[in-house]
């Protein structure tokens, strides 16, 4: 990606990566899960919230440090709006909309949000808040500018109509609906930048935690559906074709002649999708389980003992003794 801040360096190239970026971003790295559940922001950056003015050419968040103080490692708020939201297991497979709600303060329309009334770009630096050095055309340092302490700006203002909060009013219900994408799993956490709280200029993010129902008869395991297909000894021991349920309709499964009993069976690609890759389907799995009547009625019950006895004379079964499993050799 041409605009990966890790590559290109530099504040612009971070902004215009910020701008690239896809406002959903589905979480399921355990990493970073394990610093969401543990409270921290897992995105170091002020600039994590998705800041809706990063197209501008300062950072109000440090602004707001230089006014009040606290530099640069001020504590940051947390901004972000955390949720769980439950859908069905056919949601999750198919993807839905999901109408939410939020409560959060609305911007102040004095300043937009940003909590600032007047700011000037530093001349020193031209607004980026860095100041280049080079000491040959190869190597290129950048180094923070002491005239605006990095912030880029000078002579900040806080805004009058809000007292530099950006916010004003009580906390209302905001409604949102989500795309819930395809092939999410369940524990999978989704991002949606900018839906969060705003303060001082800094928006947060909506952190939604999807928890998906438990289906009757389809088990899940990544992007493989499980299913337990009932058979008889008859289906097993001659084979057959079978119409089999699948997660959108039915399929045909072939059971060849002489399937044991717990033999996974599996139809390609048409499983889950990949919640990162449509193109990427999972499978349908079905495992064979052996039906057997119970009560026998007396009809089964003579030709079972017919089988029986030809088990006798033509299969002798391999039950193996505790001294044949315990020492193999
Ligand atoms: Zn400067
Ligand atoms: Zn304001």
């Amino acid at each position: 990606m041409k605009y990966h801040p890790d590559r290109n360096g530099g504040p612009e190239a971070e902004t215009k990566f910020k701008e690239a970026a896809e406002a959903y971003e589905v979480l399921s790295d355990p990493t970073k899960r394990r610093s969401y559940d543990s409270g921290g922001s897992e995105f170091g950056s002020p600039f994590a919230g998705g800041n809706p003015f990063a197209g501008q050419p300062f950072n109000v968040n440090d602004i707001f440090s230089s006014i009040f103080g606290g530099g640069f490692n001020r504590p940051q708020v947390d901004n972000n709006v955390y949720m769980d939201l439950e859908i069905s297991f056919i949601e999750a497979i198919q993807g839905c909309k999901k109408e939410v709600s939020i409560w959060r303060q609305d911007a102040c329309s004095n300043c937009n949000g940003s909590g600032v009334s007047e700011v000037q770009k530093c001349p020193a630096c031209n607004g980026i808040g860095q100041r280049t050095i080079k000491q040959d055309p190869w190597i290129v340092h950048h180094q923070m500018c002491n005239q605006c302490q990095g912030t880029g700006n000078i002579n900040v203002k806080a805004c009058e109509s809000c007292q530099g909060s950006g916010v004003v009013g009580k906390e209302t219900e905001h409604k949102l609906t989500i795309d819930i994408p395809a092939g999410i799993d369940n524990g999978m956490k989704l991002r949606i930048q900018g839906h969060g709280r705003i303060n001082k200029g800094v928006v947060g993010d909506l952190h939604v935690a999807v928890e998906i129902e438990e289906h009757p008869y389809f088990r899940r395991d990544g992007i493989n559906v499980y299913y337990q297909l009932p058979v008889t000894f008859a289906e097993l021991a001659l084979g057959t074709k079978l119409e089999v349920p699948t997660i959108t309709g039915t399929t045909s499964l072939d059971i060849p002649q002489g399937t044991q009993p717990g033999t996974p069976l599996s139809v390609w690609g048409l499983g889950v999708p990949d919640v990162r890759n449509r193109s990427v389907k999972g499978d349908m799995v079905y495992i064979v389980h052996l039906d057997i009547p119970d009560p026998l009625p007396d009809e089964y019950k003579s030709l079972v003992e017919q089988i029986a006895a030809l088990d006798k004379k033509y299969k002798s079964v391999d039950r193996k003794t505790h001294e044949t499993i315990i020492s193999p050799l």
